[in-house]
Protein backbone atom coordinates (compact mmCIF):
# COMPACT_ATOMS: atom_id res chain seq x y z
CA UNK A 1 0.00 0.00 0.00
CA UNK A 2 2.96 2.59 -0.86
CA UNK A 3 1.72 4.15 -3.85
CA UNK A 4 1.58 7.64 -3.78
CA UNK A 5 -1.95 8.81 -4.96
CA UNK A 6 -2.94 11.75 -6.61
CA UNK A 7 -6.27 13.32 -5.90
CA UNK A 8 -9.49 13.36 -6.93
CA UNK A 9 -9.69 9.56 -8.54
CA UNK A 10 -12.44 7.82 -9.21
CA UNK A 11 -13.77 5.12 -6.62
CA UNK A 12 -12.76 1.92 -9.02
CA UNK A 13 -9.19 2.91 -9.24
CA UNK A 14 -8.97 3.22 -5.73
CA UNK A 15 -10.57 -0.70 -5.62
CA UNK A 16 -8.09 -1.58 -8.20
CA UNK A 17 -4.64 -0.10 -5.98
CA UNK A 18 -6.11 -1.34 -2.64
CA UNK A 19 -6.90 -4.56 -4.17
CA UNK A 20 -5.80 -6.84 -0.81
CA UNK A 21 -7.44 -4.02 1.62
CA UNK A 22 -10.56 -3.00 0.45
CA UNK A 23 -12.78 -5.96 1.78
CA UNK A 24 -14.15 -5.17 5.62
CA UNK A 25 -13.50 -8.27 7.52
CA UNK A 26 -14.03 -8.27 10.94
CA UNK A 27 -12.85 -10.02 14.26
CA UNK A 28 -14.37 -10.86 17.64
CA UNK A 29 -14.03 -12.74 20.61
CA UNK A 30 -14.12 -16.32 19.31
CA UNK A 31 -11.48 -15.26 16.57
CA UNK A 32 -9.25 -14.20 19.72
CA UNK A 33 -7.19 -17.67 19.24
CA UNK A 34 -6.45 -17.77 15.51
CA UNK A 35 -5.08 -13.87 15.82
CA UNK A 36 -3.11 -14.92 19.00
CA UNK A 37 -1.71 -17.86 16.98
CA UNK A 38 -0.80 -15.37 13.49
CA UNK A 39 0.93 -12.90 15.85
CA UNK A 40 2.59 -15.44 18.07
CA UNK A 41 0.97 -14.13 21.09
CA UNK A 42 2.17 -15.98 24.61
CA UNK A 43 -0.38 -17.98 25.49
CA UNK A 44 -1.14 -16.17 29.45
CA UNK A 45 -1.98 -13.50 27.06
CA UNK A 46 -4.30 -15.31 25.16
CA UNK A 47 -6.08 -17.03 27.91
CA UNK A 48 -5.74 -13.11 29.25
CA UNK A 49 -7.44 -12.14 26.35
CA UNK A 50 -10.66 -14.00 26.51
CA UNK A 51 -11.38 -13.69 30.03
CA UNK A 52 -11.48 -9.93 29.49
CA UNK A 53 -13.78 -9.74 26.42
CA UNK A 54 -16.23 -11.75 28.54
CA UNK A 55 -16.86 -8.29 29.69
CA UNK A 56 -15.59 -5.55 27.60
CA UNK A 57 -16.46 -5.52 24.10
CA UNK A 58 -14.12 -6.83 22.03
CA UNK A 59 -14.01 -6.12 17.76
CA UNK A 60 -10.95 -5.66 15.48
CA UNK A 61 -10.87 -5.70 11.53
CA UNK A 62 -8.49 -6.52 9.12
CA UNK A 63 -6.71 -2.79 8.78
CA UNK A 64 -6.27 -2.50 12.64
CA UNK A 65 -4.11 -5.71 12.87
CA UNK A 66 -2.13 -5.20 9.30
CA UNK A 67 -1.92 -1.70 9.01
CA UNK A 68 -2.31 0.26 12.64
CA UNK A 69 -0.33 -2.59 14.95
CA UNK A 70 3.10 -2.75 15.41
CA UNK A 71 2.80 -6.70 16.52
CA UNK A 72 6.90 -6.39 17.01
CA UNK A 73 5.97 -3.80 20.12
CA UNK A 74 3.35 -5.72 21.86
CA UNK A 75 1.59 -5.12 24.42
CA UNK A 76 2.89 -1.71 24.57
CA UNK A 77 1.80 -1.17 21.22
CA UNK A 78 -0.55 2.05 21.55
CA UNK A 79 -2.98 0.98 18.56
CA UNK A 80 -2.59 -2.80 19.97
CA UNK A 81 -3.68 -1.10 23.41
CA UNK A 82 -6.64 0.56 21.89
CA UNK A 83 -8.40 -2.57 20.18
CA UNK A 84 -7.04 -5.21 22.26
CA UNK A 85 -8.23 -6.41 25.81
CA UNK A 86 -5.74 -6.27 28.55
CA UNK A 87 -5.66 -7.97 31.81
CA UNK A 88 -5.30 -5.10 33.99
CA UNK A 89 -8.83 -3.77 32.19
CA UNK A 90 -10.36 -5.49 34.99
CA UNK A 91 -9.93 -4.94 38.56
CA UNK A 92 -7.46 -7.68 39.65
CA UNK A 93 -10.63 -9.38 41.91
CA UNK A 94 -12.84 -9.57 39.28
CA UNK A 95 -9.90 -10.56 36.65
CA UNK A 96 -9.46 -13.69 39.15
CA UNK A 97 -12.74 -14.63 39.29
CA UNK A 98 -13.90 -14.26 35.75
CA UNK A 99 -10.32 -16.55 35.37
CA UNK A 100 -11.21 -18.91 37.80
CA UNK A 101 -15.11 -20.10 36.37
CA UNK A 102 -13.55 -19.86 32.34
CA UNK A 103 -10.50 -22.54 33.59
CA UNK A 104 -13.16 -24.25 35.56
CA UNK A 105 -15.18 -25.00 32.92
CA UNK A 106 -18.53 -23.20 34.35
CA UNK A 107 -21.46 -22.65 32.52
CA UNK A 108 -22.75 -20.17 29.88
CA UNK A 109 -25.12 -18.96 32.98
CA UNK A 110 -22.54 -18.72 35.81
CA UNK A 111 -20.01 -16.75 32.88
CA UNK A 112 -23.36 -14.43 32.31
CA UNK A 113 -23.85 -13.83 35.73
CA UNK A 114 -20.12 -12.81 36.70
CA UNK A 115 -19.86 -10.47 33.56
CA UNK A 116 -23.18 -8.79 34.90
CA UNK A 117 -21.79 -8.09 37.78
CA UNK A 118 -18.94 -6.97 36.82
CA UNK A 119 -20.40 -4.70 33.93
CA UNK A 120 -23.02 -3.13 36.88
CA UNK A 121 -19.76 -1.99 38.67
CA UNK A 122 -18.58 0.44 35.34
CA UNK A 123 -20.97 2.60 35.40
CA UNK A 124 -22.55 1.76 32.32
CA UNK A 125 -24.22 5.39 31.78
CA UNK A 126 -22.17 8.15 33.00
CA UNK A 127 -23.12 11.85 32.68
CA UNK A 128 -27.04 10.48 33.27
CA UNK A 129 -27.06 9.94 29.59
CA UNK A 130 -30.14 7.53 30.05
CA UNK A 131 -32.30 9.57 31.55
CA UNK A 132 -31.28 13.55 31.69
CA UNK A 133 -30.94 14.49 28.09
CA UNK A 134 -33.84 12.50 26.73
CA UNK A 135 -36.52 14.61 25.05
CA UNK A 136 -39.78 14.38 24.61
CA UNK A 137 -41.92 14.57 21.56
CA UNK A 138 -46.31 14.58 21.83
CA UNK A 139 -45.56 13.22 25.26
CA UNK A 140 -43.46 10.39 24.16
CA UNK A 141 -39.45 9.91 25.43
CA UNK A 142 -37.17 9.85 21.90
CA UNK A 143 -34.76 7.22 22.57
CA UNK A 144 -32.31 8.07 19.89
CA UNK A 145 -32.30 11.68 20.61
CA UNK A 146 -30.71 13.63 23.25
CA UNK A 147 -30.73 17.36 23.59
CA UNK A 148 -28.70 18.74 26.80
CA UNK A 149 -27.28 21.86 24.99
CA UNK A 150 -29.28 24.72 23.81
CA UNK A 151 -27.79 24.46 20.24
CA UNK A 152 -26.81 20.94 19.77
CA UNK A 153 -29.09 18.08 19.38
CA UNK A 154 -27.27 14.69 19.23
CA UNK A 155 -28.76 11.48 16.98
CA UNK A 156 -28.19 8.10 17.32
CA UNK A 157 -29.42 6.38 14.13
CA UNK A 158 -30.10 2.78 14.59
CA UNK A 159 -27.88 2.07 11.71
CA UNK A 160 -24.63 3.90 13.36
CA UNK A 161 -24.75 1.69 16.93
CA UNK A 162 -21.55 0.01 15.80
CA UNK A 163 -17.87 0.80 15.37
CA UNK A 164 -15.38 -0.95 12.43
CA UNK A 165 -13.54 -1.69 15.27
CA UNK A 166 -14.26 -0.74 18.89
CA UNK A 167 -11.83 1.35 21.23
CA UNK A 168 -11.26 -0.83 24.80
CA UNK A 169 -11.71 2.72 26.79
CA UNK A 170 -14.75 3.78 24.84
CA UNK A 171 -17.38 5.58 27.40
CA UNK A 172 -20.16 3.90 25.05
CA UNK A 173 -18.97 0.69 25.66
CA UNK A 174 -22.57 -0.69 27.16
CA UNK A 175 -24.03 -0.06 23.70
CA UNK A 176 -22.31 -2.54 21.63
CA UNK A 177 -22.40 -5.87 24.43
CA UNK A 178 -26.00 -6.23 23.25
CA UNK A 179 -28.01 -5.36 25.95
CA UNK A 180 -31.36 -3.98 24.53
CA UNK A 181 -32.27 -1.91 27.80
CA UNK A 182 -28.45 -0.57 27.71
CA UNK A 183 -28.66 0.88 24.06
CA UNK A 184 -29.32 4.13 23.11
CA UNK A 185 -30.65 4.31 19.41
CA UNK A 186 -33.40 5.12 17.11
CA UNK A 187 -35.24 4.13 14.11
CA UNK A 188 -37.10 7.12 13.71
CA UNK A 189 -36.35 9.11 10.93
CA UNK A 190 -39.57 11.32 11.31
CA UNK A 191 -39.13 12.16 14.72
CA UNK A 192 -35.98 13.28 14.52
CA UNK A 193 -37.24 15.82 11.94
CA UNK A 194 -40.06 16.44 13.99
CA UNK A 195 -38.38 17.43 17.09
CA UNK A 196 -35.80 19.27 14.95
CA UNK A 197 -38.71 20.61 13.03
CA UNK A 198 -40.37 22.36 16.43
CA UNK A 199 -36.70 23.39 17.73
CA UNK A 200 -35.90 26.29 16.05
CA UNK A 201 -33.06 27.28 18.90
CA UNK A 202 -31.48 24.56 17.45
CA UNK A 203 -28.34 24.98 15.01
CA UNK A 204 -26.50 22.01 15.18
CA UNK A 205 -27.56 18.17 14.19
CA UNK A 206 -24.93 16.15 15.66
CA UNK A 207 -24.65 12.37 14.50
CA UNK A 208 -23.34 10.14 16.66
CA UNK A 209 -23.15 6.47 17.70
CA UNK A 210 -21.60 4.20 17.93
CA UNK A 211 -20.05 5.41 14.37
CA UNK A 212 -22.29 6.83 11.98
CA UNK A 213 -20.03 6.12 9.19
CA UNK A 214 -21.00 2.43 9.32
CA UNK A 215 -24.24 2.75 7.64
CA UNK A 216 -24.78 2.72 4.38
CA UNK A 217 -24.94 5.91 2.28
CA UNK A 218 -28.64 5.73 1.42
CA UNK A 219 -29.13 5.65 5.28
CA UNK A 220 -27.46 8.93 5.99
CA UNK A 221 -29.03 10.46 3.07
CA UNK A 222 -32.76 9.85 4.10
CA UNK A 223 -31.57 11.67 7.07
CA UNK A 224 -29.85 14.36 5.79
CA UNK A 225 -31.11 15.32 2.58
CA UNK A 226 -34.86 16.29 3.86
CA UNK A 227 -32.34 18.98 5.76
CA UNK A 228 -32.35 21.13 2.82
CA UNK A 229 -35.93 21.97 2.64
CA UNK A 230 -36.65 25.40 4.12
CA UNK A 231 -38.49 24.11 7.21
CA UNK A 232 -34.78 23.37 8.65
CA UNK A 233 -33.04 26.39 7.85
CA UNK A 234 -32.21 26.94 11.45
CA UNK A 235 -30.26 23.31 10.88
CA UNK A 236 -26.66 25.69 9.90
CA UNK A 237 -24.31 22.91 10.98
CA UNK A 238 -24.19 19.00 10.40
CA UNK A 239 -21.66 17.39 12.05
CA UNK A 240 -20.39 13.43 11.93
CA UNK A 241 -19.03 12.24 14.87
CA UNK A 242 -16.77 9.43 13.58
CA UNK A 243 -13.39 6.99 13.65
CA UNK A 244 -13.89 6.02 10.13
CA UNK A 245 -10.79 7.39 9.30
CA UNK A 246 -8.69 5.48 11.79
CA UNK A 247 -10.53 1.88 12.18
CA UNK A 248 -11.86 2.25 8.16
CA UNK A 249 -10.77 5.16 5.91
CA UNK A 250 -11.91 2.82 2.75
CA UNK A 251 -15.60 3.84 4.00
CA UNK A 252 -14.34 6.88 1.88
CA UNK A 253 -12.36 5.71 -0.74
CA UNK A 254 -13.20 2.45 -1.93
CA UNK A 255 -16.29 1.17 0.10
CA UNK A 256 -19.24 1.02 -2.75
CA UNK A 257 -20.82 4.06 -2.00
CA UNK A 258 -17.79 5.96 -0.79
CA UNK A 259 -18.52 8.22 -3.87
CA UNK A 260 -21.87 8.64 -2.81
CA UNK A 261 -21.34 9.86 0.37
CA UNK A 262 -18.60 12.09 -0.87
CA UNK A 263 -21.35 13.40 -3.17
CA UNK A 264 -24.11 14.05 -0.17
CA UNK A 265 -21.59 15.90 1.88
CA UNK A 266 -20.85 18.01 -1.53
CA UNK A 267 -24.49 18.36 -1.66
CA UNK A 268 -25.60 19.72 1.49
CA UNK A 269 -21.89 21.85 1.68
CA UNK A 270 -23.10 23.53 -1.59
CA UNK A 271 -26.56 24.24 -0.27
CA UNK A 272 -24.90 26.59 2.89
CA UNK A 273 -24.84 23.96 5.38
CA UNK A 274 -21.48 23.22 7.17
CA UNK A 275 -20.70 19.77 7.28
CA UNK A 276 -18.07 19.21 10.49
CA UNK A 277 -16.85 15.75 10.29
CA UNK A 278 -15.53 15.48 14.14
CA UNK A 279 -12.62 13.11 13.62
CA UNK A 280 -11.43 11.10 16.58
CA UNK A 281 -7.84 9.89 16.42
CA UNK A 282 -5.75 8.80 19.23
CA UNK A 283 -2.34 8.53 18.04
CA UNK A 284 -0.87 10.17 15.34
CA UNK A 285 -0.31 6.88 14.05
CA UNK A 286 -3.64 6.37 13.14
CA UNK A 287 -2.85 9.61 10.40
CA UNK A 288 -0.04 7.60 8.82
CA UNK A 289 -1.86 5.49 6.35
CA UNK A 290 -1.74 6.30 2.50
CA UNK A 291 -5.50 5.27 3.02
CA UNK A 292 -6.28 7.61 5.88
CA UNK A 293 -4.63 10.12 4.18
CA UNK A 294 -6.71 9.63 1.18
CA UNK A 295 -9.83 9.80 3.16
CA UNK A 296 -8.89 13.05 4.76
CA UNK A 297 -8.11 14.51 1.04
CA UNK A 298 -11.22 13.28 -0.17
CA UNK A 299 -13.39 14.23 2.79
CA UNK A 300 -11.88 18.34 2.28
CA UNK A 301 -12.58 17.80 -1.33
CA UNK A 302 -16.12 18.15 -0.80
CA UNK A 303 -16.38 20.90 1.62
CA UNK A 304 -16.75 19.36 4.55
CA UNK A 305 -14.65 21.00 7.56
CA UNK A 306 -12.47 18.46 9.74
CA UNK A 307 -12.13 18.41 13.23
CA UNK A 308 -10.32 16.58 15.71
CA UNK A 309 -11.42 15.32 19.54
CA UNK A 310 -9.85 12.72 21.74
CA UNK A 311 -9.13 11.48 25.34
CA UNK A 312 -6.23 11.49 26.65
CA UNK A 313 -6.01 8.18 27.78
CA UNK A 314 -2.87 6.05 30.27
CA UNK A 315 -1.25 3.32 28.13
CA UNK A 316 -1.95 4.92 24.67
CA UNK A 317 -1.93 8.24 24.66
CA UNK A 318 -0.32 9.64 28.00
CA UNK A 319 2.05 11.48 26.42
CA UNK A 320 2.61 15.38 25.51
CA UNK A 321 4.90 14.80 22.48
CA UNK A 322 2.18 12.12 21.12
CA UNK A 323 0.14 14.81 21.18
CA UNK A 324 2.17 17.60 19.59
CA UNK A 325 2.78 15.69 17.19
CA UNK A 326 -0.94 14.46 16.27
CA UNK A 327 -1.80 18.20 16.10
CA UNK A 328 1.00 19.56 13.74
CA UNK A 329 0.34 16.29 11.66
CA UNK A 330 -3.82 17.10 11.85
CA UNK A 331 -3.12 20.98 10.90
CA UNK A 332 -1.04 20.27 7.96
CA UNK A 333 -3.63 17.39 6.74
CA UNK A 334 -6.46 20.27 6.83
CA UNK A 335 -7.85 18.85 10.25
CA UNK A 336 -8.82 21.41 12.94
CA UNK A 337 -7.90 20.38 16.72
CA UNK A 338 -10.94 20.96 18.53
CA UNK A 339 -10.74 18.92 22.28
CA UNK A 340 -8.54 16.91 24.32
CA UNK A 341 -11.30 14.94 26.80
CA UNK A 342 -10.29 13.57 29.92
CA UNK A 343 -11.60 9.84 29.81
CA UNK A 344 -14.94 9.54 31.09
CA UNK A 345 -15.98 7.80 34.86
CA UNK A 346 -16.88 4.69 32.99
CA UNK A 347 -15.58 1.10 31.74
CA UNK A 348 -12.12 0.24 32.79
CA UNK A 349 -11.76 3.47 33.92
CA UNK A 350 -8.81 2.38 36.31
CA UNK A 351 -6.72 1.65 33.53
CA UNK A 352 -6.97 4.39 31.20
CA UNK A 353 -7.24 7.56 33.63
CA UNK A 354 -4.85 10.40 33.93
CA UNK A 355 -5.15 12.94 37.28
CA UNK A 356 -6.07 16.24 35.94
CA UNK A 357 -2.74 17.59 36.98
CA UNK A 358 -1.00 15.44 34.87
CA UNK A 359 -3.43 15.91 31.69
CA UNK A 360 -3.56 19.54 32.09
CA UNK A 361 0.78 19.49 32.01
CA UNK A 362 0.30 17.03 29.01
CA UNK A 363 -1.75 19.58 27.63
CA UNK A 364 0.30 22.12 28.55
CA UNK A 365 3.46 20.62 27.81
CA UNK A 366 1.79 19.24 23.94
CA UNK A 367 0.61 22.55 23.48
CA UNK A 368 3.38 24.78 23.98
CA UNK A 369 5.29 22.82 21.20
CA UNK A 370 2.76 23.59 18.47
CA UNK A 371 2.18 27.07 16.22
CA UNK A 372 -0.79 29.06 16.73
CA UNK A 373 -2.58 27.22 13.60
CA UNK A 374 -3.43 24.16 16.11
CA UNK A 375 -4.04 26.07 19.50
CA UNK A 376 -7.57 26.36 18.95
CA UNK A 377 -8.05 22.90 20.86
CA UNK A 378 -9.37 22.96 24.28
CA UNK A 379 -9.40 21.37 27.27
CA UNK A 380 -8.17 18.75 29.44
CA UNK A 381 -12.19 19.13 29.58
CA UNK A 382 -15.03 16.84 31.24
CA UNK A 383 -17.80 15.81 29.65
CA UNK A 384 -19.32 15.78 32.85
CA UNK A 385 -23.20 15.93 33.94
CA UNK A 386 -23.49 19.56 34.61
CA UNK A 387 -21.78 20.46 31.71
CA UNK A 388 -18.23 20.15 29.53
CA UNK A 389 -15.60 21.92 32.28
CA UNK A 390 -12.14 22.96 31.35
CA UNK A 391 -8.66 22.67 33.62
CA UNK A 392 -7.61 25.94 32.38
CA UNK A 393 -4.81 26.05 34.46
CA UNK A 394 -3.25 25.63 37.74
CA UNK A 395 -2.22 28.44 40.05
CA UNK A 396 -1.76 29.85 43.52
CA UNK A 397 -4.14 32.70 44.53
CA UNK A 398 -3.95 33.84 47.77
CA UNK A 399 -1.69 31.17 49.64
CA UNK A 400 -4.19 28.44 48.05
CA UNK A 401 -3.26 26.39 44.71
CA UNK A 402 -5.87 26.56 42.88
CA UNK A 403 -7.29 24.62 39.59
CA UNK A 404 -8.74 27.26 37.10
CA UNK A 405 -11.95 26.24 35.17
CA UNK A 406 -14.62 26.73 32.93
CA UNK A 407 -17.86 25.64 31.24
CA UNK A 408 -17.33 24.99 27.66
CA UNK A 409 -20.79 23.92 27.81
CA UNK A 410 -23.02 23.70 29.94
CA UNK A 411 -26.69 22.91 30.89
CA UNK A 412 -27.51 26.20 31.67
CA UNK A 413 -26.15 28.59 28.83
CA UNK A 414 -25.71 31.05 31.13
CA UNK A 415 -22.82 29.32 33.13
CA UNK A 416 -20.92 29.03 30.09
CA UNK A 417 -17.11 30.98 30.13
CA UNK A 418 -17.92 31.41 33.74
CA UNK A 419 -14.37 30.91 35.56
CA UNK A 420 -14.33 29.23 39.08
CA UNK A 421 -12.13 27.96 41.10
CA UNK A 422 -11.50 24.05 42.40
CA UNK A 423 -8.89 23.25 45.45
CA UNK A 424 -5.69 21.58 43.72
CA UNK A 425 -6.00 18.06 44.39
CA UNK A 426 -3.04 15.77 42.70
CA UNK A 427 -5.20 12.74 42.80
CA UNK A 428 -8.39 14.04 41.24
CA UNK A 429 -9.49 12.84 38.24
CA UNK A 430 -12.69 13.56 38.08
CA UNK A 431 -15.30 16.79 38.15
CA UNK A 432 -16.98 14.88 41.47
CA UNK A 433 -13.01 14.35 43.15
CA UNK A 434 -13.29 18.13 42.97
CA UNK A 435 -13.78 20.37 46.11
CA UNK A 436 -14.72 24.23 45.59
CA UNK A 437 -11.62 26.63 46.44
CA UNK A 438 -11.39 29.02 49.18
CA UNK A 439 -13.39 27.16 51.86
CA UNK A 440 -16.85 27.31 49.94
CA UNK A 441 -19.49 24.85 50.46
CA UNK A 442 -20.58 24.54 46.88
CA UNK A 443 -19.33 25.67 43.35
CA UNK A 444 -21.43 27.80 41.59
CA UNK A 445 -23.41 25.85 39.34
CA UNK A 446 -24.22 23.55 42.37
CA UNK A 447 -26.55 26.08 43.96
C1 LIG B 1 -19.97 17.87 23.53
C2 LIG B 1 -21.40 17.78 23.40
C3 LIG B 1 -22.07 18.56 22.45
C4 LIG B 1 -21.34 19.54 21.55
O1 LIG B 1 -20.68 20.54 22.27
P1 LIG B 1 -19.78 21.63 21.51
O2 LIG B 1 -19.02 22.33 22.59
O3 LIG B 1 -20.71 22.50 20.77
O4 LIG B 1 -18.88 20.85 20.61
C5 LIG B 1 -23.44 18.45 22.38
N1 LIG B 1 -24.14 17.60 23.18
C6 LIG B 1 -23.52 16.85 24.12
C7 LIG B 1 -24.34 15.98 25.01
C8 LIG B 1 -22.13 16.90 24.25
O5 LIG B 1 -21.54 16.16 25.18
S1 LIG C 1 -15.11 4.85 17.85
FE1 LIG C 1 -16.10 5.98 19.52
S2 LIG C 1 -18.03 4.92 19.89
FE2 LIG C 1 -16.72 3.55 18.66
S3 LIG C 1 -15.67 2.28 20.15
FE3 LIG C 1 -14.33 4.02 19.76
S4 LIG C 1 -14.86 5.54 21.34
FE4 LIG C 1 -16.51 4.01 21.25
Amino acid sequence: MSKILQFHRRREEYVDLFSETHRFKVYTERHLDQIAQIQRLPEEQRFAMHVVAKVLPFRVNQYVIDELIDWTNIPEDPIFQLTFPQSGMLEKSDFDHMAALVKSGASNTEIKQLVKTIRDKLNPHPAGQNNLNVPMLNNEKLPGIQHKYRETVLFFPSQGQTCHSYCTFCFRWAQFIGDKELRISSKETSQLHQYLRRHKDVSDLLMTGGDPMVMKTKYLKNYLEPLLEKDFEHIQNIRIGTKAISFWPQRFVSDEDADELLELFTKLVKAGKHVAIMTHFNHWREMETPMAVEAIHRLRATGAVLRSQSPLIKNINDNPDVWGKMWRIQTRLGIIPYYMFIERDTGAKHYFEVPLARAWEIYHEAIKQVSGLSRTVRGPSMSATPGKVEIQGITEIAGEKVFVCRFIQGRNPDWVQRPFFAKFDKNATWLHDLKPAFGKEKFFFEE
